[in-house]
């Protein structure tokens, strides 16, 4: 089989001159999938051990053609799936752990919120918990060798009939817990514009009585009534995405009030034809409407572009200064799970970071 040349996410992010290199600056990664997490070059190793043929649009992802319309979002979900049917064995899980902590760690994440769906994993393992059970396990092994703390967050999937979602959430209330690789937060994934929002209340509802965070996903594909239903009926304290809040200032102004953080993911969005590209994000609506910002990458696996080029692209496009960039590196810190102790610290190193000399002009 060809093996083509794969894309090495994690080479590093030019740094221009008289600023200060964003992959030293501590930040928390919220927003992050356990496959859409795994390294180009992984996807091409495991393809190649179970001898199976890639499918070509997993491989060559044009990232100029990115239609402003629903096909960005079937295509992804095309390309998640194939790559999810490849990760059916424990060492291979394992695998994706370490990885993702050790490119977390080389672009100065000091905290990653991981959310993973275990009933993808569970056929290949023998069931959700064991599945689940593989992830923290190894997610604790991996946060203590390479430094960054890790919380995991158990997601729901909005196409699978709710009763699903219920029984995650009892799965993910028995492993609720602030230790590393423990449950943080119950999440819902997938395509915003099926089911009923309401319906997935319940499970959430389960969760938050086991002390768990609800952090689902709404207002990338959907626009600001989803939004309203998403905070009606999870009541969550963060948004996965949540960007559309901007195009309702009433609704965007009533969630900061309410201290609703947004995950905010931009290569995601130009990825999936949300918008035409980085400039329209609305990122400089939400600071400036006070909202609470974590910056993520959703699927580098897809989207071809990790964490730190996500701080770049808000400081070439949007001119960012280094004091703002430490601004929303705060904002992830603040609006990670972590223990306060944690974050104090982590707050004490931005300020290192500012404090530093940058790069000669
Ligand atoms: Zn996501």
């Amino acid at each position: 089989m060809d093996i083509p040349a794969v894309p090495d996410l994690t080479a590093p992010v030019p740094t221009p001159p008289g600023r200060r290199d964003l992959a030293a600056l501590p930040k928390a990664h919220l927003h992050l999938h356990f496959t859409g997490a795994m390294r180009p070059s992984t996807l091409v190793d495991i393809a190649r051990e179970q001898q199976v043929r890639l499918p070509p649009h997993l491989l060559y992802i044009d990232p100029m053609n990115m239609p402003a319309d629903g096909r960005g979002w079937f295509r992804f979900q095309r390309a998640y799936d194939s790559a999810r049917h490849l990760v059916r064995s424990e060492a291979t899980m394992r695998r994706l752990v370490r990885e993702t902590l050790e490119d977390e760690a080389a672009e100065g994440s000091v905290r990653v919120e991981l959310q993973v769906d275990p009933t993808s994993y569970a056929p290949w393992v023998g069931g959700i918990t064991p599945a689940l059970e593989i992830v923290m396990d190894e997610a604790r092994a991996a946060s203590s060798d390479t430094g960054v703390d890790v919380g995991l967050i158990v997601a729901a999937s909005r196409i699978r009939h709710p009763l699903d979602a219920r029984v995650l959430a009892r799965l993910a209330s028995q492993y609720a817990g602030d230790g590393p690789g423990q449950v943080v937060g119950f999440g819902l994934s997938n395509d915003e514009r099926v089911g009923t929002t309401a319906d997935f209340a319940p499970a959430f509802r389960i969760a938050r009585r086991a002390g768990l965070v609800g952090v689902p996903h709404g207002g990338e594909l959907a626009g600001p009534e989803s939004i309203r239903e998403v905070v009606a009926a999870l009541n969550p304290r963060r948004i996965g995405h949540g960007v559309r809040t901007a195009e309702d200032p009433g609704l965007l102004d009533r969630l900061v009030a309410e201290g609703v953080a947004f995950e905010v993911c931009p290569t995601s969005n130009v990825h999936l034809g949300v918008y035409t590209d980085f400039s329209q994000v609305p990122l400089p609506s939400l600071i400036s409407a006070g909202a609470t910002v974590a910056l993520g990458a959703d699927d580098p696996l897809l989207f071809r572009s990790r964490l730190v080029e996500q701080y770049a692209q808000a400081r070439d496009t949007f001119g960012l200064s280094d004091r703002e960039l430490a601004g929303l590196a705060r904002q992830s810190i603040e609006a990670s799970l972590a223990p306060s102790s944690s974050k104090l610290r982590w707050f004490a190193r931005i300020e290192e970071w500012l404090a530093a000399q940058p790069a000669a002009a």
